[in-house]
This record gives structure tokens, sequence and C-alpha cells, in this order.
């Protein structure tokens, strides 16, 4: 399945890696090494993980004074400012991927959104890298929701290796979002699909899941008034031109029936924290002999960053209801006597639209042109070397990686990428151009994730069963959507620090709280959240490292063996 060079590459990655892989042998129950818990007194008996989309480090700094509800909660307990995503690969499914299974994308195995994978015979050569390709069937437009590409146990399968009793439980707008945080061993898993919360092909969905369908049912058919502007918006009501798309001024009105108005809104955010708080219930959540986990990933902030950018009134609003939302949840967590710890994060940061930020004194942001594409590179290259130019250069967008023909010898292969390396990099737009084989000899970084050179941040995400054979860096600033049109103005991705700084928030009752400015990882989460429930991993289960979460003398990695 994988050619020679892949393996050699794989083989050498293997035994560069500081830490050894355990993980990649972790999904087989039979070679699963040794994981235990001896629970703390007074540990948490509920985890709640929220991940929420696209929530940069700029804008929870941008509106954190303004916060009242449940973000002004969190922002009392454990305030790391500065948390990184720390790879290059800013995309949803990496980004998730590192959140609760304490690894970088480079062994979580997710190092993109989608990426080519040649040996697939039924269907486009691209893979969603939450898709079981496996059980394509030829025609479908739809594709089977699965986690079976993710290549490290998440800290829910750990809880539930260490007592099968711990149940796993995962929501969100999106199925990567879920899937990614639950991972395979999941007890119940539910996410946005078109009109409805749905869940694994195979299960039925339970009855917090139907009854929140049914709620969403009767507010889709009715539809819904605007939200209001709250003051401190008001800057940011101002109509600007993005491509067809006009934007900056939107107040989310649900027009009855119009299922993806509701989607690019404040209220699928509260459904889907309805629908969490709903398990809780059924589930017995925090009242079950040893701590479960609850992850809600929470997409509309993204959705809403995708359509009206990140400084438009539409954002202002999002955060302010999400805001809201989450105090509520918290509440009826409150009025259960659940016993929780919360952390809060994001999967990646955002970035405005170049429309916009022309305006407000950033004026070398633009739209990346049509030079930086496959098709573009394939063109010049096929007749460079008398080549067929279609499917000679593959990729999923103009950056991030790319792919050569698989059948090409490897002569030709080095030429192509040296050639591609020239002529990209040549382009005013360009950053730089990795080849694999330049990310895999970079060793895996260790310093602080703020220090990290380009190629280091691309090693984080670089997986050679996935990553392409060359990788192309657009420059600051350059946003990678050529032409915005309605519901796509803006968008992350980048290895730049505004798409991959994020908040990192823990949060529990009578918690000693502090801030800490300096830079930590997402994947320090798991590690932290293990220690504070008595979870013993196996040593190198984690990329991360555990954060002591007690603003005192004490120290909540006591427990850790790491
Ligand atoms: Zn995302």
């Amino acid at each position: 399945m994988f050619s020679v060079k892949t393996l050699i590459r794989y083989a050498a990655i293997l035994l560069a890696c500081a830490a050894p892989i355990v993980s990649l042998a972790a999904q087989d129950t039979a070679s699963t090494p040794a994981v235990s818990q001896q629970i703390p007194a007074g540990a948490p008996r509920l985890i709640v993980a929220i991940s929420i989309d696209q929530f940069s480090s700029d804008i929870f700094a941008q509106y954190r004074q303004r916060f009242t509800g449940g973000f002004a909660r969190l922002t009392q307990g454990a305030v790391f400012p500065a948390g990184f995503q720390s790879h290059a690969a800013t995309e949803t499914c990496p980004g998730h991927s590192t959140i609760l299974t304490g690894n970088r994308p480079a062994h979580t195995g997710i190092i993109a959104n989608s990426w080519i994978d040649q040996s697939v015979t039924t269907g486009p050569k691209v893979v969603y890298c939450a898709e079981d390709v496996s059980k394509r069937t030829a025609g479908s437009k739809d594709y089977v929701a699965s986690s079976v590409h993710l290549l490290v146990p998440t800290l829910g399968e750990w809880m539930k290796k260490a007592n099968p009793a711990a149940r796993n439980i995962a929501v969100s707008g999106k199925d990567r979002g879920a899937l990614m945080m639950g991972g395979r061993d999941i007890d119940q898993v539910y996410w946005w699909k078109g009109k409805q919360f749905v869940t694994l092909a195979g299960r039925e969905p339970g009855p917090s899941a139907v009854a929140q369908n049914a709620e969403i049912d009767k507010l889709m058919a009715k539809g819904a008034p605007a939200f209001p502007l709250p003051a401190w918006c008001g800057r940011n009501d101002r109509a600007v031109q993005a491509g067809s798309a006009t934007v900056g001024t939107g107040r989310f009105a649900l027009k009855a029936g119009e299922a993806d108005q509701f989607r690019v809104s404040p209220r699928l955010d509260r459904a889907t924290l309805d629908l969490a708080s709903k398990l809780v219930d059924e589930q017995k959540l925090g009242k079950n002999p040893v701590p479960d986990i609850l992850s809600v990933s929470l997409s509309a902030t993204d959705y809403v960053g995708h359509a009206t950018g990140t400084e438009g009134a539409e954002m202002c609003i999002q955060l302010t209801q999400l805001d809201l939302a989450l105090g509520d949840f918290f509440a009826s967590l409150d009025k259960r006597g659940i016993d929780y710890a919360v952390v809060l994060t994001a999967d990646h940061g955002g970035f405005d639209m170049p429309e916009r930020l022309h305006q407000q004194a950033l004026e070398m942001s633009a739209r990346v042109g049509p030079a930086v594409s496959p098709e573009a590179l394939s063109a010049t290259l096929g007749k460079k070397y008398g080549l067929e130019p279609k499917g000679l250069i593959l990729s999923d967008g103009p950056s991030g990686d790319y792919w050569l023909r698989r059948d090409l010898d490897p002569g030709t292969k080095g030429k192509l990428v040296d050639d591609a390396k020239a002529l990209l990099e040549a382009d005013p737009q360009v950053e730089v151009v990795l080849s694999a084989a330049e990310i895999a000899a970079t060793p895996m970084p260790t310093a602080p994730p703020e220090s990290w050179t380009l190629a280091e941040r691309a090693r984080a995400s670089y997986n050679p069963l996935h990553s392409g054979d060359f990788l192309v860096f657009l420059k600051r600033g350059v946003v990678p959507i050529p032409t915005a049109r309605p519901g796509y103005v803006a968008t992350h991705g980048s290895p730049w620090d505004y798409d991959r700084r994020v908040p990192i928030l823990f949060w529990r009752k009578g918690m000693t709280g502090f801030e800490q400015p300096s830079g930590v990882e997402t994947v320090d989460i798991a590690p932290s959240l293990a220690a504070l429930i008595g979870l013993k991993t196996p040593q190198g289960a984690f990329d991360g490292r555990c954060l002591d979460l007690d603003g005192g003398a004490a120290n909540t990695c006591g427990v850790m063996t790491k």
C-alpha cells in the first residue's frame, strides 16, 4: 500500500523520534501497554473538555473583558492565554486530534482535514480525515464517518482501558470534532449533519438526541428573530465587500426552514450544549463509580469566521451568545451537584479577510493568486518534462501538502520537487517550500512552541503515512482563498501564530486561579487531566507535559510518572 520510499522514511522517523510511539500499538487490545488508575480522594467525577472551533488567542484577548457568562467563569481558573496548536497544519481535524490524545499530528496521523491517497480505488483520491475509505460505495457522494485514521488513543479511551465503567461521550457541530476528541472506543457520539444530530453508522440515536432533534425541528419550522447587537459590538458593525459577499453587519435572523442559517449561527452551539446537557442525565455522567469524560466541540465560531471573518458584528454577537450558552450549561451541571473539571481550548486560531484587513492597517494581507496551485504547477512541469499534466501534481488547496503522481521514478520525483520548490519560492506570496525529506530530517522540537522554526512546525504535523511529497507555506497574511464568495471569505490553516495560538482555560469549583502568559501546548491538556484523576499511562504515551493546575504550593501533577 505504501511505497518503499515512504516506508524507509517512516522507519527513519521512528528511529529519529525521541519519544517511543507506544501509541501505534495501543489500538490493538492484545498489545495495549499497561495503564492503571488510582483515583485520588477529591478527584473530579466528570471531565468536560470543550473545543471552540477557530477561537484564537486574538479574539479571546479582544473580548475577554466583555464576558459575563461561561467564559467569565473559566477566566477565574488556570488561564493560559498563549496555548499553542504548535504544528503547522492548523486545521480542524489535526487540531482536535491533539487536544485529548496529548499527541501532535505527527503521531496522531491526522496531518490535515484531507489528504491525497493514490492507492484509493473507489471514488476520488482525496481522503477526508474522519472517513472510513474502506466503506466507500461507488457513485455515492456521502461517506462513512469514522475515527479509523486516528493512530493514538484519546484520554477517554485510556480511561476506559483503566476502568471499563468510565463513560466516554462526545458531541459536536462537526463529525471530525466529536470523533477526534472521543476516539474509537466511544460510548455515545453525535454531530450535526444537515438538519439534525446523527451518530455512527449502525447505531441508533438515543433518547437525548431524538429529543434534541425534535426541539430543533420545531425551531427550524418556525424561524427565529435576529440577535441583539451588544453595545460593545457597535464599532464592528460596518459592511465590507469581499468578492460577491457583503459581510460585517449580520444579526443571524433565522428564516423558517433554512437549515444552513441555523448552522452558521449561535443557535448551533446552544443546541450542541443542550444535547450535551441531556446526555449528562441520560448517561448519569459524574454520578458513576469512576470519573467520566464529556467532549463538546462547538463549531459555530468557525462557521461564522469562515462566512463573515473575525472582526465584524457577526463574530461579536457569536461570542456574546456563546458566552451566555456556556454559562447556562455550567449552571445546569451545578444544579445537578456534579463535581466536574473543565478545560476549554480551540482546534486552531483564525485570521480576518484581506478586504477588511486592508482598511485596518494590514495592507500587506492578500488573497492567494492563481500561480500557486497544483494545476498551474502540473501544466508548467508537465510541459518541461513531457509528462501528462493531468494528475501530475495533486493537493487539497493552494497551501499545505502537495503530492506527485505515485508511479513516477524516484529520479523524476526528485527533479519535480526541486523544480516546484524553485518555481514556487520565486512567487512573492510564497514563504518557503519544504520537501518531505527536509521535514523528516528535522528533529521533533522540544523548545517552547513560540520559538519553533517553520520546519519544526511542519515536523510536528508530518506523518509519512499521510503527508505529501512537499509542503507549501504562504507568506504571513496571504489567505489561501483565491476568490471570496458568500459563506467563505476568511480561513485558517497557516503555520503563523494567528492560526497556532489558542487560549487554554482550566476551571474547577474552588480552585486557586492564576494566569501563565508563557507558551504551552494543547498536547499538554491530556497529561494534565490524566493526573487530576490519577490515571497512569505508559511512558511516552503523550507528546505533551503535565501542567500543574494548582496556583499554590500543591502540585496536581504529583501522581504522574512523566
Ligand atoms: Zn476548526
